[in-house]
């Protein structure tokens, strides 16, 4: 059995083949065709990831199968679980590449958060994953193993999967959106699209075709900042995508799909966190169907900022509701095991 570009498969698992990959060797081993579609099945409604446990596959076949692909998905590098449920996998890919994805438990619900790529080339600096600068993107089948991972790992099946983990989803749609067309798919796990939320730096192309796709996913915008100064040296991608135009995209998504945007606001000491900023976020949220979230800032080792004063935060939120914007903030979960937002850089010592 061979896998890709005709190398002989020793260690391989079918995610890191790909799913495509599947079809071409069980057309070359002379298996019918349906075999694929109860692989599918198995995999992606019944979550087992052993070919032994196939059962409607003949013995020969599933010998055949398991020695193409020795697994079916990728070895955990690494497990970790904070105090508060929240576990995070570390995965090493085929090429030793590490990509970390975290499960959020709730009362009644259970969050996925992804990752897009190996690290990030957007380098907000804040945040731990842009620190470690950018390696490549993944491809469908990586973002969708972090799933099934996750699955198997927690026993719990996703409510909600949100693309907040490693690097700017709209930097890598292709995958981005054939992983969503995967999730949603109602002869696999059958997602709904409201219930995924994509969350980006402010990459305007992106959130155009997102707007220009059928379904219901969610946009959030990674903000911070509410001026183009300020944001330039925060968020360096503002320098490509100014506010003005940033602004002008959300507002179109909100017009065509009649959604709300999460407006995403990590509030550091003394940098973005004062009456003045709070003013310049009121009048970006003039005219636009959006919710603020203040997401507390995840110190990690290293890290050069302060997340906000009580004090502050509470102003700044008083300014927000005054001008009649809605606001939460958003609790954060997974800091022992550096799991919580701006916390993933795929590193050994997570
Ligand atoms: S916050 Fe998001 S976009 Fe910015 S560097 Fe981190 S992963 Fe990349």
């Amino acid at each position: 059995m061979y896998c890709q570009k005709g190398k002989k498969m020793t260690a391989k698992s079918l995610f890191a083949c790909g799913l495509s990959e599947l079809k071409k060797v069980l057309a070359e081993a002379g298996m019918p065709a349906f075999r694929a579609g109860q692989i599918h099945d198995w995999i992606f409604r019944k979550f087992v990831f052993s070919f032994d446990e196939m059962t409607n596959i003949s013995v020969a076949d599933r010998a055949m199968l398991k020695e193409a692909f020795p697994r079916i998905l990728p070895p955990v590098h690494r497990f970790l679980k904070d105090s508060d449920g929240t576990c995070k996998v570390v995965l090493k890919l085929s090429d030793e590449a590490l990509i970390e994805a975290v499960a959020i438990p709730d009362e009644d619900s259970m969050t996925f958060c992804l990752s897009t790529q190996v690290g990030c080339p957007v380098g907000c600096l804040f945040c731990r994953t842009g620190e470690s600068g950018f390696t490549r993107n993944l491809t469908a089948e990586e973002i969708l193993l972090q799933v099934m991972v996750l699955v198997k790992r927690t026993g719990v099946k996703p409510t909600n999967i949100v693309f907040m983990g490693m690097g700017e989803p709209f930097y890598n749609r292709r995958a981005l959106f054939e992983a969503i067309d995967m999730l949603t798919d109602p002869q696999g796990l059958a997602m709904a699209t409201r219930r995924i939320t994509i969350s980006t730096s402010g990459v305007i192309e992106g959130i155009m075709e997102l707007i220009d796709r059928p379904g219901e996913v969610n946009l959030a915008v990674s903000l911070h900042v509410a001026d183009d100064n300020g944001r330039n040296t925060l968020v360096p991608i503002n320098k490509r995508y100014p506010l003005g135009r940033l602004k002008e995209a959300i507002g179109t998504y909100c017009d065509r799909t009649g959604r709300r945007v999460t407006l995403e606001m990590v509030l550091l000491h003394n940098i973005n966190d004062q009456y003045n900023d709070a003013l310049n976020l009121v009048n970006f949220c003039e005219g636009l169907i959006v919710h603020v979230n203040i997401v507390r800032f995840n110190h990690f080792p290293g890290a050069k900022y302060q997340p906000a004063s009580a004090q502050n935060e509470k102003e700044f939120r008083r300014v927000l509701k005054k001008a009649g914007i809605a606001v939460t903030v958003r609790k954060s979960r997974g800091q022992e095991i550096l799991a919580a937002c701006g916390q993933l850089a795929g590193k050994e010592n997570v």
